[in-house]
């Protein structure tokens, strides 16, 4: 139904075991996640007691289904290759098909790479509304597999085309709306138009008690502002790295202090992080948790060496803010190290400063 754009292959969720490949076409490998077995285990088990036809029917249906699904993600892939964009992989789940790309399309040819989905499935609506016109008798089992699928693809074209995120129509809009505008102002401009058209068709909905009208509604509307939530992170941080969000004045702790030390130090700074050291060696971070706990438990008498983090998330100060993102620990903070010396440490709190001040600049800077 979409296309997604990641550029870190190592922390690719759809390569954790849970999908298997199918077969590869031009190049990309076609994946199918395991849920997507649990539908057909479902429609077969929901068939019994009904016509043996019947459920061969559906699952026959299902199966041509989501060969059209697989035929419109392949229409994003073969348009992100003319712009020699590559598709990692494409994975299908129960609610549709995910193309991801390698790299992030320019505006201006994001509009034909997502547009190539839906054309895909118009044209295949069309294939089958002429073949249907050729088909003698109506009534038949093909006749009414070609006109259940002809009727699918309209639908899959027309949802595709709401010019909401993440559907299709939402980065055509965007990609629009960006002749006229900055990238982050399209981003915006196109959430919103998005989200007025699923209330909208929310409140249309709620007046004619249509309940799965409803829903779409309702999906549409959190999925277009998580979408452009993460569009806009994303459109913000491109192009600036590590280090310059991290912090190069911080105070240190060793080893052998006691959390006594560390305590009246992060009253003194307002630092939360602590990198802990051994001789010239980084040995781990103590975070505000860790402190509060390590008193909790230990007291103040007790060492830091026992309540720190050994498990450090390390970078280069040239690693870009993407991967950075991608690896911030929950609770912790980044070290940037260049050849084992420490440069900076990015905190939760040094990022959100950072991203704030991305965005004054981004605001500032306007339409143009
Ligand atoms: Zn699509």
């Amino acid at each position: 139904m979409s296309q997604a754009q990641n550029n870190a292959p190592n922390t690719h969720p759809h390569i954790t075991g849970s999908s298997f490949k199918l077969v590869t076409i031009a190049g990309i490998p076609i994946r199918i996640h395991f849920t997507f077995l649990l539908l057909l285990v479902f429609i077969a088990a929901s068939g019994i007691g009904s016509e043996a036809g019947k459920t061969t029917g559906a699952i026959l249906f299902v199966l041509l289904l989501f060969t059209c699904v697989v035929l419109h993600e392949l229409g994003h892939a073969l348009a992100a290759k003319r712009y020699h964009i590559r598709t990692r992989d494409i994975v299908l789940y129960p609610i549709g098909g995910i193309a991801s790309l390698e790299t992030a399309p320019s505006q201006q040819n994001e509009l034909w790479i997502a547009l190539a989905g839906p054309v895909v499935n118009l044209i295949l609506a069309i294939v089958l509304g002429v073949a249907m016109f050729f088909v003698k008798v109506k009534t038949g089992f093909t006749a009414q597999m070609i006109g259940n699928l002809r009727d699918a693809n309209a639908v899959l074209f027309l949802f595709n085309m709401i010019p909401a995120f993440p559907m299709d129509g939402g980065r055509v809009l965007r990609s629009l709306l960006s002749r006229r505008m900055n990238e982050l102002m399209a981003t915006r401009t196109a959430a919103a138009i998005g989200q007025s058209l699923a209330l909208l068709g929310g409140l249309y909905a709620l007046f004619t008690l249509n309940l799965l009208f409803l829903l779409v509604a309702v999906f549409v509307y959190m999925a277009a502002g998580a979408e452009a939530n993460s569009l806009q992170t994303k459109v913000l941080i491109s192009g600036h790295y590590a280090h310059e969000a991290m912090i190069s004045q911080f105070h240190t702790l060793e080893l052998n202090s006691s959390l006594k030390n560390a305590s009246e130090l992060m009253m003194e700074t307002s630092q939360h992080d602590f990198p802990i050291f051994n001789g010239n060696e980084i040995v781990g971070l103590l975070t505000r948790e860790n402190l509060l706990r390590g008193l909790a438990v230990e007291g103040p008498a007790g060492y830091v060496a026992a309540s720190m983090q050994r498990d450090l998330v390390k970078l280069l100060p040239s690693a870009t803010l993407e991967e950075l993102l991608m690896q911030m620990p929950q609770n912790g903070a980044v070290l940037v190290m260049d050849k084992n010396a420490l440069q900076g440490i990015v905190t939760r709190e040094s990022l959100i400063d950072f991203l704030s001040l991305l965005q004054m600049r981004y605001a500032g800077s306007g339409s143009s």
